[in-house]
């Protein structure tokens, strides 16, 4: 029996929890872990013998092999349960105990959990965890909220587990109460957008008739320059997959339908609420609900009419095109993203470093990708920068590249073959740089129907004026 108390516990050994564990054990922690289903902890314990793991049957029990003040990191299904958890660990906890919880869950529910732990005299962190299984084995981006003095007891733990890009953890304490969570949803908002913008070019190049091997190649050369990421990287290896049945390129066979579990629509919801434009994590959500509807998609594709979607006269210099309107488009999506983090960190007064931000996504995590470090870069030399876009580098890529940028745009619109990411990030781009927009005839709607006044060019800003507008039957 081991008497010695573990340094940290892990409830919820799912995918997630299982690797964090062996994780946090690899880095000479000893770790605690709880599983409501009592059989999963017996086979985790059982398939990884040899290592400082104490697998415990109840709550109380595995309450009890902790060292004070106990560090609880739960993983379970976010929503209720992690309620639930919470609910039932209180009776057992000492004063000033940490509860993290390091699961997908809604920035307002950690809000109301810090409160409410807060009240009770225990410390709470509401942690996002991101890299998939693989991260949380070897290395995840981890955003942490919650008091900054929770985080230091934390830190060393964490520091410890997370990925390092440079010889710097992929963690940094964000903020107080929900910023972490809320954090770590915009950074799925931005894997949404990053994904699809990577599907749009796959279409054209479909549409152009390179093969999947030749596509294969074109993200693998890309993934060695500006757009060297994660996604291009594994996109470059699922294109080169092939079927073990069939021998066909695997994508070819996999259904065009995509699924979500809700932190890009949780994202949709709060731009929405805060009035910040994100249109391509938009198109990005929306492009997946339409290719849900893939009955409704087979049926219309029977009753309405459009252009050939074939590129293959305008194959030549295709590549060198994609590649420019993908990273524009890329740029535009973080545009957006760190707008709405702005905006929100500015209502909520969390005092977010918008550099460091960008700098923990750089490894561990889905995005990770060479281009966060001009991000970190732009908020380092200017931390009130009002939209990335401005920043010198972003400038001359958005500049450089606006034209190739326009005419996959064009291109892709004349053959009716859909990038609606890629097309919502140009009109962004051609909204924000317009001196002139057409809201001077909104405004006049406006006023001719509800008599809301309007401003004038002619005179100073802040005087209103209404016009009696001709009636109209
Ligand atoms: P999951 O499928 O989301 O959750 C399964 C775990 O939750 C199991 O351990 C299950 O216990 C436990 N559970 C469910 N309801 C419970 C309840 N009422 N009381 C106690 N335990 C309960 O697991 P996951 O995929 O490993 O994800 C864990 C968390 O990390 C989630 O919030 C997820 O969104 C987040 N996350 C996941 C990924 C990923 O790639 N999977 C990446 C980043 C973040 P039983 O075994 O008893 O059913």
């Amino acid at each position: 029996m081991n008497s010695k108390k573990s340094d940290f516990g892990l409830i919820g050994l799912a995918v997630m929890g299982q690797n964090l564990v062996l994780n946090v054990e690899s880095r000479g922690f000893q770790v605690s872990v709880y599983n409501r289903t009592v059989d999963k902890t017996n086979e985790f314990i059982a398939a990884n013998p040899g290592k400082q793991l104490v697998g415990c049957d109840t709550l109380e029990a595995f309450v009890q092999s902790l060292a004070s003040p106990r560090k609880i990191q739960i993983m379970v299904k976010a929503g209720a349960p992690v309620d639930q958890v919470i609910e039932q660990l209180i009776p057992l906890l000492d004063q000033d105990d940490i509860i993290i919880d390091g699961g997908n869950s809604l920035y307002t529910d950690t809000e109301r959990r810090d409160a409410y732990l807060a009240d009770k005299g225990l410390r709470f962190i509401g942690a996002g965890v991101s890299g998939g299984e693989e991260g949380a084995r070897k290395g995840p981006a981890i955003m942490p909220g919650g008091p900054a003095s929770t985080w230091e007891v934390m830190k060393p733990i964490f520091e410890s587990i997370a990925a390092k890009v440079d010889g710097q953890p992929c963690v940094v304490h964000i903020g107080p109460g929900g910023a972490g969570h809320y954090v770590k949803m915009i950074h799925n908002g931005i894997e949404y957008g990053d994904m699809q913008l990577i599907c749009e070019a796959y279409s054209l190049f479909k549409a152009a008739g390179f093969t999947t091997d030749e596509m294969a190649a074109i993200f693998n050369e890309w993934n060695e320059g500006a757009l060297q990421s994660y996604l291009i990287q594994i996109t470059g290896k699922a294109l080169e997959q092939r079927d073990p049945e069939t021998g066909q390129p695997l994508v070819d066979l996999i259904l065009d339908k995509a699924g979500q579990k809700g932190t890009g629509q949780w994202t949709q919801l709060n731009a929405a609420e805060n009035a910040v434009v994100i249109g391509t994590i938009n198109a990005a959500v929306e492009a997946r609900v339409l290719s849900s509807q893939k009955k409704q998609r087979v049926a219309a594709s029977e009753h309405l009419q459009g252009p050939v979607a074939d590129l293959s006269a305008a194959k030549k210099n295709l590549v060198a095109k994609v590649h420019d309107a993908l990273y524009a488009s890329k740029v535009i999506s973080y545009t957006q993203g760190f707008d709405l983090i702005k905006t929100m960190g500015e209502k909520k007064q969390w005092n977010l470093d918008f550099g460091g931000i960008a700098s923990i996504w750089r490894g561990g995590c889905i995005i990770r990708a060479r281009f966060l470090n001009h991000i970190t870069d732009a908020y380092r030399t200017d931390p009130a920068l009002v939209n990335l876009m401005l920043a010198p580098f972003f400038k001359d890529v958005l500049n450089n590249a606006q034209q190739n940028w326009r005419e996959v745009v064009a291109l892709a619109v004349g053959h009716g073959i859909p990038v609606p990411a890629f097309s919502s990030s140009l009109s962004y781009y051609d909204s924000y740089r317009s001196h002139r927009l057409s809201a001077n005839l909104l405004q006049a709607q406006r006023d001719f129907f509800g008599a809301h006044t309007y401003e004038r060019t002619d005179k100073p800003e802040g005087q209103f004026f209404h016009t009696e507008w001709p009636e109209v039957i």
